[in-house]
């Protein structure tokens, strides 16, 4: 392997997962994690049990992390492989803070990377030979038991699609990546694949928009939360339809000049569904009984809180909405944009939610809300036209 050392950068279940597996690998792991008191926490708690214990279904395995630090110039420069794992709101943080510190010739892998990452990158103007590689999912389920102590993995994915913004052929970076993480890598024809086919852009909004018409304000007792993807009856799933075929217009039309992008990796909703988790689905006949009928998804609930009395409302923090509408269809409706096509499905889930988070996203279908910089759509980084759009990642 020729990546020796590593630095994982967040300091979650990811971060909890990856380090004693690296560790295992025999690199040298360091982990910045500059949230709150997220250094110290993790420095005890891996001190006093003897390292991070991943506990995997059949197995576990215990391993001390070389350093950790709530501070970037301590662990970042030597690194020669950087990962950050964490929610898509803090990815501009930290690419700035290693920009400054990371080596020549380093690589930098982002978990997941939702949407628009790579207009993020491109915009602090890192050296060629910094490669940047994105993973559309967390290859873990992972949740810490104890905090710098135990985290427990409950499945691995069997593949990661990725794509990277590198100078030079990658596949050797990818098959170094597989022996790490031990996971298959699907390679992405490019980072707008990666960015429109981040599926959970769709599936994410979608729902919560039909949650939302129906529920509103609405509180429950335990017994009553509904459950997310078993709910989804047929006006959610003619909602999620449309956002799918809209995206597969812009996926279409991008592919249609001709440019050697081709997006054949793009699929629609109902194809990534089946091709994800095959036999799971007990009936595959119509978008609404693949979510209603998924094994992996039974049983799981929407996201609430728990308010006054032991009563819940939905949880206006949920990451379905403020991860997936800025790190996700926000950038696709920026990239419809570009390509001067009309999404009125996008635009009325994006109005919905905006207006149920209480945020300016959009104004009567354009992209000039007050609240549109925390988002990574192109125009924000002065990708103005399809050209610029396609030359910049090319
Ligand atoms: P997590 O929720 O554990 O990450 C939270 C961490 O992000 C915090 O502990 C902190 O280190 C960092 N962070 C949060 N706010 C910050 C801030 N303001 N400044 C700096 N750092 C901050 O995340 P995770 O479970 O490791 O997952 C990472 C990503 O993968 C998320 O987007 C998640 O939705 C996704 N994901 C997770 C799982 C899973 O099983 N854990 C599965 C699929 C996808």
């Amino acid at each position: 392997m020729s990546v020796k050392e590593i630095t994982l950068c967040g300091g979650g279940n990811g971060i909890h997962a990856f380090a004693p597996i690296a560790l295992e690998r025999g690199l040298r792991v360091n982990i910045w994690a500059p949230y709150g008191d997220e250094a110290y926490l993790l420095k005890k708690g891996a001190e006093e049990e003897g390292g991070i214990r991943a506990v995997f279904t059949d197995r576990s395995i215990i391993k001390m992390p070389h350093r950790i630090s709530s501070r970037a110039p301590e662990v970042i420069p030597g690194a020669d492989l950087i990962v950050i794992i964490t929610p898509a709101f803090v990815h501009r943080f930290m690419l700035g803070e290693i920009y400054p510190l990371i080596g020549e010739k380093a690589s930098i892998v982002v978990i997941p990377s939702r949407s628009g990452l790579e207009y993020e990158y491109l915009s602090l103007g890192f050296a060629e030979e910094v490669n940047l590689t994105g993973f559309q999912t967390l290859p873990w389920a992972c949740r810490i038991e104890e905090y710098g102590r135990k985290v427990r993995i409950f499945g691995i994915k069997e593949y990661q699609a990725v794509a990277s913004i590198a100078e030079g052929p990658v596949d050797a970076f990818y098959r170094e990546l597989e022996e790490l993480i031990g996971v298959k890598i699907k390679k992405m024809e490019s980072f707008l694949s990666l960015t429109l086919g981040n599926m959970g852009q769709l599936i994410h909004p979608g729902i919560m928009y039909g949650i939302i018409n129906r529920y509103g304000e609405k509180e429950f007792a335990g017994d009553e939360i509904p459950l997310f993807y078993q709910g989804v009856d047929d006006s959610t799933a003619r909602i999620l339809e449309g956002l799918s075929s809209e995206l597969l217009l812009i996926r279409d039309h991008i592919a249609s000049r001709g440019e050697g992008l081709h997006l054949a990796d793009v699929p629609s909703l109902k194809e990534w569904l089946i091709s994800s988790y095959g036999d799971e689905i007990e009936d595959k006949g119509s978008l609404r009984a693949v979510f209603n009928t998924n094994r992996v998804y039974r049983g799981l609930k929407v996201p609430v809180v728990e308010g006054d009395g032991g009563r819940y409302h939905l949880d206006k923090g949920t990451r379905y909405v403020r991860e997936d509408l800025p790190y996700g269809l926000l950038v696709s409706k920026g990239i419809a944009v570009l390509c001067g096509l009309k999404t009125p499905v996008m635009d009325e889930v994006i109005t919905v939610l905006q207006n149920w988070l209480g945020k300016e996203y959009t104004v009567g279908g354009d992209l000039r809300g007050r609240d549109i910089g925390e988002s990574r759509i192109p125009q924000n980084y002065g990708l103005e036209s399809l050209d610029d759009l396609i030359g910049a990642i090319l």
